[in-house]
């Protein structure tokens, strides 16, 4: 069986047959980790999604694989040494999707801290995660700082610093390791709704899931059952009942994206902004340079959150203020995106000061719901997830450890960055010879790896004469047969990131991507006219807070 709406119906029959060890409840970064971590140490594992994998917050984050500076100024030692560390080992796990970045920290005058505690502040946060040689902090003085950036506001500028992180794409993660997961055994299943938990003895034994496609509910058996909602983690705890003591706080994020040309730094930048002294990145990606996050509370429609132009106002108004040169304008914004953070309450504190630590809770039931935490951490959120498991609800009541450390993403992964070049190269030449922008080649290598040796294949037999809209088609076609890709949406937002990073593209061939999937999935014309108005929408919740 690949991986791939073509064997559903196969999938569904097999969920229903089988009594699970383990049925994890949420397709984010936290329930494919788990999924994964479990399938390894050998247990039956079932994963289900109410809708595409990383529909959640998993899709919608700043897409950094770091240690989290400003958890230090909180005090949260253990969390960015254990975030830190993991930079590395993600790093490689997935070489061509988790990309060493510098961070450029510029120094200003009255804010902020002063060279001296930044500079200490750096070195332990590099003890802290172990970074070693090249990569440990480098201070720069103010010349070195606005060579790098020239951009920056030239008045205040007192000096920088340089330090290391890993940018990503969330959702291209969270897929490679629900794929990881099905290769090693777990039955990984998208648009399944779980409705309610089904109980024996007053311990939770299953759950009664919706397939979402047809609306046909079915039972399924498992041991335990892991609750990795994410902002939805309390809607499960109250369904069995057991909210109660600590809760989930969502917090909302957003980012913007605009036009490289539009505000063309030259790498990665943190800084703050002076209205509210919060901290917040700029990023180039290709062709496009995206900013975030904002960071508010949130108590609306889990569903429906998207950017204001409040939002919108305040990014733009805090890049003015380090970056006058841009003169940026809420009309330059190509797309944006927004999500929720699955923060756990405390008392008086702001939505900022919220800790970032995951924690588990176990129910009465027996439910063990996981909250809070950070995309980088996913693998050791799994592991504590996973040992819990074993030691006290799986006999023999034994952790087996975990085995992730070894489990490379991206099927043939590279062995390291290198490698990724080399192949980058090989590749940029092809594109070259064919008449594709290297820029294409670049994409295609930091999404799908070396996958993309099977895109290119595809690509190579197809006639389509517009190169551009070849190799779109090439992409979908591998999506579907290896991704499980259900709708344009999955594969336009989730598997390739287009619609925030390239929404052009979406809204020259969005036509054709879903006049391509209703061929592949078989869909009826009311289907297919549905699903082009829901990418409209799509295209519509990313811009619409403009007019
Ligand atoms: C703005 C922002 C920026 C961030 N930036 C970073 C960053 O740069 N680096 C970093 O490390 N972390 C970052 N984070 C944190 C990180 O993104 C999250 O911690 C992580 O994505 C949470 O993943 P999750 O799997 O727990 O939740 P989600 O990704 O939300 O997954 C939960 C899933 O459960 C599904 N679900 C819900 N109910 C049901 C049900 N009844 N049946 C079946 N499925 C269900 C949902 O559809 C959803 O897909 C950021 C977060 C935000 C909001």
């Amino acid at each position: 069986m690949e991986f791939s709406f073509f064997y559903r119906e196969e999938m569904i029959s097999e969920a229903k047959q089988t009594h699970y060890d383990l049925l994890v409840i949420g397709g984010g970064i936290t329930g494919t980790g788990i999924a994964l971590d479990a399938a390894l140490r050998g247990h039956k594992v079932l994963l289900v999604e109410k809708n595409d994998f990383a529909y959640g917050t998993s899709s919608r984050s700043t897409k950094l694989i770091h240690g989290g500076l400003r958890y230090l100024k909180q005090l949260e030692f253990a969390l960015v040494k254990e975030v830190g560390s993991e930079r590395a080992i993600v790093h490689k796990l997935a070489p061509h999707l988790v990309i060493p970045e510098k961070m450029l920290l510029p120094l200003r005058e009255k804010r902020g801290y002063g060279s001296l505690l930044t500079s200490f502040g750096l070195k332990l946060y590099d003890w802290l995660a172990g970074v070693t040689g090249k990569d440990r902090r480098l201070m720069l003085t103010r010349r070195q700082t606005l060579r790098r950036e020239p951009l920056l506001k030239k008045d205040d500028v007192k000096g920088g610093a340089l330090y290391a992180e890993y940018r990503t794409d969330d959702a291209r993660l969270t897929i490679e390791v629900a794929k990881k997961a099905f290769a090693h055994g777990a039955l990984v299943l998208n648009y399944c709704n779980v409705e309610r938990f089904e109980y024996e003895n007053g311990k939770v034994a299953g759950a009664v899931i919706r397939d979402v496609l047809n609306d046909k509910s079915f039972a399924v058996k498992s041991k335990v059952t892991v609750n990795a909602a994410g902002p939805w983690v309390d809607t499960l705890r109250k369904e069995d009942g057991s909210l109660q003591g600590k809760r989930l706080h969502l917090t909302k994020g957003v980012h913007i994206v605009v036009p490289r040309d539009r505000l063309p730094i030259r790498q990665a930048i943190y800084f703050d902004v002076a209205e509210d002294s919060r901290m917040i990145f700029a990023i180039p990606r290709g062709e496009k340079t995206y900013i975030g996050t904002t960071d508010t509370n949130y108590n609306a429609d889990i569903d429906g959150v998207q950017t204001s132009r409040q939002d919108a106002e305040y990014l733009v108004r805090g890049v003015n203020e380090s970056f006058p040169g841009a003169e940026l304008k809420l009309q330059d914004i190509e797309s944006s995106w927004a999500g929720l953070r699955p923060l756990i309450h405390e008392d008086g504190k702001s939505a900022s000061e919220l800790s970032r630590k995951d924690e588990i809770f176990e129910s009465e039931s027996g439910l063990i719901s996981m909250a809070g935490g950070k995309l980088t951490g996913y693998r050791k959120m799994a592991e504590r997830v996973v040992n819990l498991v074993e030691k006290k609800y799986l006999p023999p009541f034994k952790v087996r450890g975990s085995l992730t450390v070894g489990a490379r993403l991206g099927d043939g992964a590279f062995i390291n960055y290198k490698s990724v070049r080399k192949y980058l190269l090989a590749l940029k030449k092809k594109f070259r010879r064919i008449g594709l922008d290297e820029s294409q080649a670049h994409y295609l290598v930091n999404t799908y790896g070396k996958q993309s040796d099977l895109i290119m294949e595809r690509f190579n037999e197809m006639d389509e004469p517009v190169l551009e809209l070849r190799l779109l088609l090439a992409e979908l076609w591998f999506a579907v047969h290896y991704e499980m890709v259900g709708s344009a949406q999955d594969f336009l937002i989730r598997r390739t990131g287009r619609l925030y990073f390239d929404i052009h593209s979406v809204r020259t061939f969005g036509k054709e991507v879903v006049n391509e999937l209703a061929n592949y999935l078989k869909w009826s014309e009311e289907k297919r006219d549905s699903e082009l108005v829901a990418l409209e929408e799509a295209i519509h919740r990313c811009v619409g807070f403009k007019q």
